[in-house]
């Protein structure tokens, strides 16, 4: 008898790349999520990048489907995996089957529709991101981490979360462009 918790099924099939994996946790080690997150976020065996290409894959991406979400698809963990395994390409895999099931939480679709809404409108955008800003960085106080998310508390759930720099990403970006970088 051979008990290979679902691996045959990726033979042949669009997750079959995956399957080279030799588990040296390269991607893990690279990728900022994980880096920020930790390991026990992913709450199953395997953590990281490959973590989020194979729990869907063995608990179903009913069960599994914030893991290939929560990816910023830097691509950092596909330039540095030893076996050159697409993890990004793998973990869009499972958003377009997410997608195509309707599996996506209501939640998640107001909250895509919500950030849309204001990217297309970027003073409005600007506005906000800096309101924004300047409260996290209350929340986080004189050490600038932050205990206790409202609203989002499952970001805090595991790790506290530093509080940003009090200068947007945008304001950043325009400083370095100034300053010809
Ligand atoms: S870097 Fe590649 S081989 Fe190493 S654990 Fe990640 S997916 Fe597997």
């Amino acid at each position: 008898m051979l008990v290979d918790n679902g691996r045959s099924d990726m033979v042949g099939g669009e997750l079959q790349e995956m399957l080279r994996c030799i588990r040296c946790a390269a991607c893990m080690n690279h990728c900022p999520v994980y880096g920020s997150i930790g390991g026990h976020s992913y709450g199953w065996v395997y953590p990281g990048p490959m973590g989020s290409v194979l729990t869907p894959q063995m608990i179903g991406i009913e069960k599994a489907a914030l893991l290939p979400n929560a990816s910023t698809f830097c691509g950092k963990c596909e330039s540095v995996c030893p076996v050159h395994i697409p993890l990004p390409k793998l973990m869009r895999h499972w958003r377009k089957n997410e997608f195509e099931r309707h599996l996506t939480p209501k939640a998640a679709r107001w909250g895509i529709k919500t950030w849309a809404f204001f990217a297309k409108r970027p003073t409005l955008y600007r506005l906000l991101s800096q309101t924004s800003n300047r409260m996290l960085r209350l929340l986080g106080g004189k050490k600038g981490r932050i205990h206790k998310l409202p609203v989002v508390s499952g970001w805090t759930d595991h790790r506290e979360m530093p509080a940003p720099s009090s200068k947007t990403f945008m304001q950043q970006w325009n400083e370095k462009q100034k300053a010809g970088h």
